[in-house]
């Protein structure tokens, strides 16, 4: 009998890659050292981000084959807060973002993911740590590149999303308060200053306490979370291994944005375990729009104040959606501009990005 094959790692790119691989009649085992499923996450609101294409992402996941019966939001507005105390109210046609649950909870895209791996026939093994050697390793963020916050709270707030460009209180970052159906999340992310997370924080929410009034906060939960950014040379390693979602560092540079990547990701690693890879797909599909961001990153951190409140007025005048899609086009500078970002990013004290970093091991070398 051929041994199954072993995911370490039961958050969303490994659960969808299980999904994938057991619908085409493989013996898939899934590791997570969590039990119950959701992983790293507690029921806090996150986006599906639908503006960096064309594609709707829920029509995407329909044709990656992955499940869409989860709670998805269609976000269509936001208040944008900029440094100069400006209030901005921006606007698309088309939902620029779907919120969706994380965590194990009932309706969120993790327990989604869980049920149908069960359906398949995945083999579940919970409050386990994977095995060193499994054959996709679907396990995370390994470093810190940028750090977050975040609290998950009941409130009485109307239906909100909005976010806080101010470089003064969260430079390289940013915060942000969603609150849906009176379930609410306040966070703030940060690349590399970590240390000035706490003081973002309290800054970051005595802002939103002024801009939107004195709301309930009810059965909070606080946690905080690192992410890890690399650009993948491939999603497979040299000694075969494939590496899927955060885990091969694919994420969004710029707002680190991992789930439809990871999402993407998934079908590409399924189809690479099937004999099937496609270098050109990955390229196009996980690569390209990775690079544009990073040289987003390289300008976001130079915008400075009135910059942050240039773009949120730009934005407040022109569709959001359309914004998004066009300012994360990749394009031909975007290559040149991400190698010049990640070489200021560079580590000094070695690198723990895993085996598919381009970045910090080039300077190893
Ligand atoms: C606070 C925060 C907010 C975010 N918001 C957004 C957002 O709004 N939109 C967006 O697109 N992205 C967002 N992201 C990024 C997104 O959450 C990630 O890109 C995505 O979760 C990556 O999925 P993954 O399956 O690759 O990894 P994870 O979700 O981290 O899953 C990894 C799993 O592996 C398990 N594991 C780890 N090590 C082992 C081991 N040794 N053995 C067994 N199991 C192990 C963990 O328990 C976990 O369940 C956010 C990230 C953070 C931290």
């Amino acid at each position: 009998m051929t041994q199954p094959l072993r995911v370490a790692g039961g958050g969303l790119s490994g659960l969808a890659t299980a999904v994938l691989l057991a619908r085409e009649g493989v013996a898939v085992e899934v590791y997570d050292r969590r039990v119950g499923g959701g992983g790293r996450f507690h029921g806090g609101w996150q986006v599906l981000e639908n503006g960096t294409g064309a594609e709707d992402a829920l029509d995407e996941l329909r044709r990656l084959g992955l499940p869409t019966d989860f709670e998805a939001i269609p976000v269509r507005s936001a208040t944008f807060l900029d440094g100069l105390g400006g209030r901005h109210e921006v606007a698309s046609r088309e939902p620029y973002s779907y919120f969706i649950r994380r965590g194990g909870g009932e309706g969120s895209l993790d327990a989604a993911l869980r049920r149908h791996a069960v359906a398949a026939g995945v083999v579940l093994h919970e409050g386990a740590a994977a095995p060193a050697d499994a054959d996709v390793d679907a396990t995370g963020p390994r470093q810190a590149d940028g750090v977050a916050r975040e609290t998950v709270f009941a409130s009485d707030l109307d239906d909100t999303v909005a976010v806080l460009f101010d470089p003064a209180v969260t430079p390289t970052g940013y915060a942000y308060l969603f609150c849906l159906g009176g379930r609410a999340t306040f966070g703030v992310a940060q690349v590399r200053r970590t240390g000035r997370l706490r003081a973002a924080r309290d800054e970051a929410w005595a802002r939103f306490r002024a801009e939107l009034g004195g709301f309930a906060v009810r059965d909070a939960r606080e946690g905080g979370q690192f992410m890890n950014f690399s650009l993948p040379r491939s999603l497979r390693d040299r000694r075969g291994r494939w590496h899927v979602g955060e885990a091969a560092g694919v994420q969004d540079f710029l707002y680190g944005l991992g789930n439809r990547l990871a999402l993407r990701s998934a079908r590409l690693v399924a189809d690479g375990v099937l004999g099937r890879w496609d270098e050109a797909r990955f390229r196009r599909e996980v690569l390209r729009p990775m690079r544009a961001t990073v040289a987003l990153r390289f300008a976001y951190e130079r915008l400075g104040r009135r910059g942050f409140a240039a773009f949120c007025r730009a934005a407040a005048r022109r569709d959001f959606r359309d914004l998004l899609v066009a300012v994360q086009r990749p394009r031909a500078a975007s290559r040149l501009l991400a190698g010049l970002v990640m070489a200021a990013w560079r580590e000094r004290d070695g690198c723990r990005h895993g085996e598919l970093c381009t970045w910090c091991r080039e300077r190893e070398r």
